[in-house]
């Protein structure tokens, strides 16, 4: 199955991707994670991704394009994969649909929020270095800034700043929401799903409108 999680930061999408990866046993492909890992590294990759990910802009389309085409070529992408985070502009869309060709994509989960709610869920957000995420009121971890995984202390996106978290949804709604008439246009089935309430009745109520 090759499906996407579209909505605005925040709405949840990376923790119900991971869910909904390990329901399906595909991966869980997220481009903000791949940068932040190459950011952590100090690659070439990293280095120019670095302060365009602190305004909360865009990395350009042809880094991120080229990015997601190597990691959808490795081999535990074969059968299927959910993809979190790209595409996030038309030009990355219409480059998906080109290296899919005729493997076309099996849905889009779109998971809707205000974006009021946005800004509380990103300021009380914590991830560690491993990039499980948590939040200090919705999903604390058990023992309070220490990741439940790993023990790795919990920290702060720097993007998830309140003035960053408001230039991402204006990028956002700019740059990133025409997808969903992009893919709709061209009959990909788009699922909607309201990001509100608690975690495991919105996996539930994604599995049940994917019928998984
Ligand atoms: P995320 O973890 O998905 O919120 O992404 C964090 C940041 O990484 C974004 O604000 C962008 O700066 C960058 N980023 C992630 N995915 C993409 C993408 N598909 N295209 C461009 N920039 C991206």
């Amino acid at each position: 199955m090759k499906l996407l999680f579209l909505g605005p930061p925040g709405a949840g999408k990376g923790t119900q991707a991971v869910r909904t990866a390990e329901r399906l046993g595909i991966p869980h492909i997220a481009t903000g994670n791949m940068l932040r890992e190459a950011v952590a590294a100090g690659t070439e990759l990293g280095l120019l991704a670095k302060e365009v990910m602190a305004r909360g802009d865009l990395v350009s389309d042809d880094l991120v394009i080229a990015m997601l085409e190597d990691r959808i070529a490795r081999p535990d992408a074969a059968t299927g994969f959910i993809l979190d985070g790209f595409p996030r502009t038309i030009a990355q869309g219409e480059a998906l649909a080109e290296r899919l060709g005729d493997e076309a994509l099996d849905g889009a989960v779109y998971i809707g929020v205000e974006d009021d709610e946005i800004v509380r869920r990103i300021s009380g957000r914590r991830t560690c270095p491993n990039q499980h995420v948590y939040h200090v009121d919705d999903n604390p971890p058990e023992v309070s800034g220490i990741c439940d995984v790993d023990g790795e202390a919990l920290v702060q996106r720097d993007d998830d700043a309140e003035h960053v978290v408001r230039n991402r949804l204006l990028v956002y709604r700019e740059q990133t929401e025409p997808l969903v008439e992009f893919y709709s246009s061209r009959g990909l089935r788009i699922h909607p799903v309201n990001g509100l309430g608690d975690l495991d009745e919105i996996e539930a109520a994604i599995a049940a409108t994917l019928d998984i």
